[in-house]
C-alpha cells in the first residue's frame, strides 16, 4: 500500500465509508427489534447477499462441483488402473459441510433474519432438521468409489452437543452414501484439525484422494494466521491441487474467514466490518 497523502486520504474516506455504512448495520444494531422499514434496509444491506445468492441460484457452482466430481473420478480411474494385487486397499477421504452437503436454507434463513456472519447457534439448531442438500454429483461419485471397492472415509469437524456424531451418521445414512458406518466416519467436536484422521487411515490404507472445501481438511500446514501467510503455503502446493486434492467452492465460511477476521467465525463489530472493509479493498484502484 502506498504511503503518500493522495493514498491516505483515499483511506480515510473509504473509512469515512465504511463507518457510515456500518452505523446503518443490523449487527451494530444488535440487540435491537427490527421491524418494516429497518429490517426491510437491513436486508438491502447484507454482507452476505451475493455469496449466498450465488450459492442459491449460479448454475455455475453447481457446474464447479460437478467439475471437482469429474476431475475426482478422473483421477480415480487413474489410480485403479495402476493399483497392484500387493498394495494397501484404496480409500478416499472426504470432508463433509459444502463437500458432500450443501446448506442452502441455513444461508437464507440468516439472509432473512438478518444475520451476516456464521452463525453457531443458529447452524446448530437447523443441522439436525435434515435440511441440507446435496452437492451436485458427490452421491454418484462416492458410489463409483463403492462399486470399484474404493473405501470412503468421511471426516468433519462438528459440534452440536452430545448428539453430533449420530446427527452426521443418519445424515450420511439417510442421504443414501456408500460406507455410512462407524468404522468410516470420524467427527471431532474439539477441534479443526483432523490429521489424526488422515494418519490412522493412511496406515491401512493407499488414500489417493482427498476432497474438501477447506485447505484445512487436506493438511494442517494451512492452518496458518493471515491471507499471505496462507496463499504461500497453497502456491507450494499448487500442482497437488486436481491431482490428490479436490477442492469444492464455498464464498462463505472456512479458514478463509479466519485468515481475514482472525476467526472463523467472528463475532458481528465494528472491528469485522473493518476488516473485511480492508479484505474487499486490499488491491482496490485508487481510481486515477
Ligand atoms: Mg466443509
Amino acid at each position: 500500500m502506498s504511503d503518500t497523502s493522495d493514498s491516505v486520504q483515499k483511506q480515510r474516506r473509504q473509512l469515512m465509508t465504511f463507518l457510515a455504512a456500518a452505523g446503518a448495520s443490523p449487527l451494530i444494531a444488535s440487540g435491537c427489534t427490527r421491524t418494516g422499514d429497518k429490517l426491510e434496509q437491513e436486508r438491502k444491506s447484507n454482507a452476505l447477499l451475493w455469496a449466498v445468492a450465488w450459492k442459491q441460484t449460479a448454475a455455475e457452482y453447481r457446474a464447479l462441483c460437478y467439475q471437482a466430481y469429474n476431475l475426482a473420478r478422473l483421477r480415480l480411474d487413474l489410480a485403479l488402473a495402476r493399483r497392484s494385487g500387493n498394495g494397501k486397499p484404496l480409500a478416499v477421504i472426504t470432508d463433509m459441510d459444502d463437500t458432500i452437503l450443501h446448506a442452502d436454507s441455513y444461508w437464507g434463513h440468516l439472509i432473512e433474519i438478518g444475520r451476516e456472519f456464521f452463525d453457531d447457534a443458529i447452524w446448530d439448531q437447523w443441522l439436525p432438521k435434515n435440511l441440507h442438500t446435496l452437492v451436485p454429483g458427490a452421491l454418484e461419485f462416492f458410489d463409483y468409489c463403492a462399486e470399484n471397492a474404493v473405501e470412503v472415509f468421511y471426516v468433519t469437524s462438528r459440534n452440536q452437543g452430545d448428539r453430533t456424531y449420530e446427527y452426521a451418521l443418519a445424515q450420511l445414512r439417510e442421504s443414501g452414501f456408500p460406507y455410512a458406518d462407524e468404522s468410516h466416519l470420524t467427527v471431532y467436536r474439539d477441534s479443526s484439525d483432523k490429521s489424526p484422521a488422515r494418519e490412522a487411515i493412511g496406515q491401512t490404507h493407499d488414500i489417493v484422494l482427498l476432497l474438501g472445501d477447506n485447505l484445512n481438511d487436506y493438511k494442517r500446514d494451512y492452518y496458518v494466521n493471515g491471507v499471505d501467510e496462507r496463499a504461500a503455503v497453497m502456491e507450494r502446493d499448487r500442482a497437488d491441487f486436481g491431482d490428490i486434492f479436490i477442492l469444492l467452492p464455498n464464498p462463505t465460511d472456512g479458514h478463509w474467514v479466519r485468515a481475514i477476521f482472525g476467526e472463523s467465525e467472528p463475532v458481528p463489530s465494528n472491528a469485522a466490518y473493518k476488516a473485511l472493509f480492508a479484505a474487499a479493498t486490499r488491491r482496490a484502484w485508487d481510481g486515477n
